[in-house]
């Protein structure tokens, strides 16, 4: 049960399925925890990147984003 648990990571930066054994733990100020799948995914979210801008991500949107106000 546990195992299958721990293996529900998604990548917080790219939206993609983490193996068990990968993945970076990243813990912010506040004390929430964010887990990225590559130092790629790591170095996106320090930058504040949007993820849905970048095409490799699972959350990229076509034809860009729509930012309410
Ligand atoms: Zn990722």
């Amino acid at each position: 049960m546990s195992k299958a648990a721990a293996s529900l990571r998604n990548c917080f930066f790219c939206g993609k399925h983490i193996p068990t054994d990968a993945g970076m733990m990243l813990i912010k100020n506040d004390g929430s925890i964010q887990w990225t799948c590559s130092p790629k995914c790591k170095k996106n979210l320090r930058l504040k990147r949007d993820p849905r801008k970048l095409k490799w991500t699972r959350k990229y949107v076509k034809g860009g984003i729509k930012v309410k106000k």
